[in-house]
């Protein structure tokens, strides 16, 4: 399927946040642009940003001023609907309400002819539902651009029940020829970023509620040990508690409450304290002038104790009289009885690349065989963080969930593997897509943690998903 011709118009609608940066990219694509808002104003202060950001960047030298202007002589900024008439594509950014966007598509095929394309760049309605008044909702496409548009790779180009598999491929189609990684997705709530990334916001908030870590130590886990660019928390503090308890309250409504993505009563606190996050000046930590930066919980010890030869924290092996295995979600001291034998369980660390490690003892573990494991960690430049003897860990427990979401969504036809993990690394910026990530691990791993926190906890949350347990016994 082509792409929409560079010469033809796109049309957006909504010149905020999203429908300016969006604007940039069309017209950075080559389209002419036609940026409308119902605010008298607004479309030309939209475009007066989309002006700033660029001189930011050709002061930067990575864009002519050449090129610059002729990218803005692109966007023409309209005070009527009806200059949308001869666009090929009109986007809407407007305000994330169904009714509001019913009408303008409603308005909109009244302007635009049979044949164009109308695309909504909802992160949370059903493409479906807003597409139903339609005359023709088969033309009625999500294109889901993320924050800031004209740098975030990732669009979710999502059907609806009534689209039209043409204009789906179509959408794709322009999409990367926009420079974007399209990803294809079925109209379902929170598609498949919002979805398939809710444990990581979850599990450390659990992780934090049931006190096996405090924010900092859990931030520093997933980032120095498994790659992540920022942590839970800080992440969390960058969104804003009131947009992340939303966007969760909002996904937990819409799968009917499934415990899966329960949302948690400590970030409710949060946001009842008004601790949004950085934009507040505090969120899970704080960003006063002067404020201690968060310090994670680092092991200290004797640095006289023996290195252990050959130490690999992914390999099982026996140092004086205790066996140091990786976690399959079974605690220390359950290990240490099924096998009659002291145990440490060390957390899942992202090889070569990892650089703290979290590790439980069951309780008859020496003090030296932790401070021997403590300087070979030191020895391979990894920092070692003791933690509590809890099923799955950190890192381990938060993989398993994330690949786990990713299973189940590719079950439902929300995206195929690949969009999935796709979907993860360039619309969050994941160090590897969940499920090819799961694979690595080993799927059979990844099930075992989950069927042991499942079995622990009691909680249907940690329910493997068939697929992934089809996967693991294949
Ligand atoms: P925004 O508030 O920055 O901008 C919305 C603009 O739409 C405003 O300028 C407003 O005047 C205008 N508007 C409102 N109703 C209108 C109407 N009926 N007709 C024309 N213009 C109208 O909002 P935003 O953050 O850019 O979000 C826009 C859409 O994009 C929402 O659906 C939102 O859910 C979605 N979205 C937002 C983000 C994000 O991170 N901000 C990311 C992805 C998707």
């Amino acid at each position: 399927m082509t792409s929409i011709a560079t010469d033809r118009a796109i049309g957006v609608v909504g010149a905020g946040t999203m429908g300016g940066g969006i604007a940039q990219v069309a017209a950075a694509a080559g389209h002419p642009v036609r940026l409308f808002d119902a605010v008298a104003g607004a479309a030309d202060a939209g475009k007066a940003r989309i002006a700033e950001g660029l001189a930011k960047v050709v002061a930067r030298g990575k864009m002519t001023a050449a090129a610059r202007d002729a990218l803005l002589g692109r966007i023409e900024t309209v005070a009527a609907l009806d200059a949308m008439a001869d666009a090929a594509l009109v986007l809407e950014a407007i305000v994330e309400d169904l009714d509001a966007k019913r009408q303008l598509f409603t308005a909109l095929e009244e302007i635009v002819g049979p044949d164009v394309l109308l695309a909504t760049n909802t992160s949370s309605l059903s493409v479906t539902a807003i597409a139903r008044p339609l005359a023709r909702p088969e033309r009625l496409i999500g294109l889901h651009f993320f924050n800031p548009a004209p740098i975030m790779k990732l669009v979710e180009v999502i059907s609806g029940v009534a689209t039209a598999p043409t204009v789906a491929a179509t959408a794709y189609a322009t999409a990367e020829a926009w420079g974007k990684i399209a990803v294809h997705a079925k109209s379902t709530p929170g598609f498949i970023v919002n979805r398939v990334a809710r444990p990581y916001y979850a599990e450390a908030l659990r992780l934090y509620e049931e006190q096996v870590a405090d924010p900092a130590t859990l931030d520093a886990l997933l980032t120095e040990g498994a790659g992540f660019r920022m942590g839970p928390f800080a992440l969390m503090d960058l969104i804003g508690h009131d947009v992340n308890y939303a966007v969760c309250r909002s996904v937990f409504d819409a799968f009917y409450q499934d415990p899966r993505f329960r949302p948690s009563i400590t970030q409710l606190e949060l946001v009842n304290a008004g601790r949004l996050g950085r934009k507040t000046g505090q969120g899970v930590y704080s960003y006063a002038a002067g404020a201690a930066p968060p310090r994670p919980a680092t092991l200290t010890g004797p640095s006289d104790a023996p290195p252990i030869p050959g130490f690999d924290p992914a390999r099982e092996m026996e140092v004086d009289g205790v066996l140091v295995t990786s976690t399959d979600g079974r605690t220390a001291a359950r290990l240490a009885r099924a096998r009659g034998t002291p145990v440490v369980v060390c957390d899942l660390i992202t090889p070569e690349t990892g650089r703290r490690l979290g590790f439980a003892t069951s309780p008859d573990v020496p003090d030296a065989v932790v401070h021997r494991l403590r300087t070979s960690l030191d020895a391979l430049g990894i920092v070692a963080t003791r933690l509590p003897d809890w099923p799955g860990l950190v890192v381990m427990r938060t993989i398993a969930m994330l690949a786990n979401e990713g299973f189940e969504a590719v079950m439902q036809g929300v995206a195929d593997e690949a969009g999935v993990d796709a979907a993860m690394r360039s619309g969050v910026n994941y160090p590897k897509g969940p499920i090819g990530w799961g694979r690595e691990i080993g799927l059979g791993r990844v099930l075992a943690t989950l069927d042991h926190i499942h079995a622990v906890t009691g909680d249907p949350r940690y329910r493997a998903s068939m697929a992934l347990r089809f996967a693991a016994e294949a």
